[in-house]
């Protein structure tokens, strides 16, 4: 999966829109002490559907949003939007028509989050299998945050396998199973109350 263009406003120390051209091959962020580098990181996880304000580094998802300077007002939305290259039509059918795919997500004060793939509203979970589908994601192994690798090294064999799921793309998978056995709960339930109806009318 090819991102393409990442585009930031009102995001942490983004304020005024910003435009990212991602080329192929390496990209590296350079720039001195707190000029943002890791916000565009941390944006990238964050329009993958990232649902941690911890691991974003702040006590609210709100966090995310400007917050104003001496010189600046704070900001009451931030829009955060991907631009991912799909020529290859490696999307879910459902978002499969085109030749890049758009996927945003904006947080307003107090309101919460919502997320569009090319214009349309759709669920935090489409974004998340959408990525995962392709092994990347907030989560992946790809973005490696500082401290990580020691985590990987002490982590459980079951949080070590949940990495290895990860980046094998079939965590996606377990997603969908997790979905499928709700809705299968759900039919017993219903099963159930019709069995116990047509024992009363008998
Ligand atoms: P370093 O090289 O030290 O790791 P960095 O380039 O990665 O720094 P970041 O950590 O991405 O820098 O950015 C930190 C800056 O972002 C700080 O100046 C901080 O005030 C600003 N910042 C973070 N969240 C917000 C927010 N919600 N509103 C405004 N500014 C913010």
């Amino acid at each position: 999966m090819q991102f393409t263009r990442l585009r930031l406003s009102g995001f942490k120390s983004f304020v005024d829109p910003t435009e990212l051209r991602i080329d192929p091959g390496l990209t590296g962020i350079v720039g001195p002490n707190g000029c943002g580098k890791s916000n565009v990181v941390e944006a990238l996880r964050w329009v993958m559907g990232e649902n941690s304000a911890k691991s974003m580094r702040g006590s609210g998802m709100d966090d995310v949003i400007f917050a104003g300077t001496s010189a600046r007002p704070p900001r009451n939305l931030a829009d955060v939007t991907l631009t991912v290259a799909n020529e290859a039509r490696t999307a879910p059918a459902a978002f499969n028509d085109a030749d890049t795919l758009e996927v945003s997500r904006r947080i307003e004060r107090a309101a919460g989050s919502a997320y569009r793939i090319n214009g349309r509203d759709v669920r935090a979970q489409d974004v998340r299998l959408l990525f995962a589908d392709a092994a990347t994601g907030a989560h992946s192994p790809a973005l490696v945050s500082q401290g990580r690798i020691g985590v990987l090294i002490t982590a459980k064999p079951a949080a070590r396998r949940a990495i290895l799921e990860e980046a094998a793309g079939v965590s996606g998978l377990h997603t969908r199973r997790k979905e499928a056995e709700k809705r299968l709960r759900a039919a017993e339930t219903n099963l159930t109350r019709v069995a116990d109806v047509i024992q009363q009318l008998d």
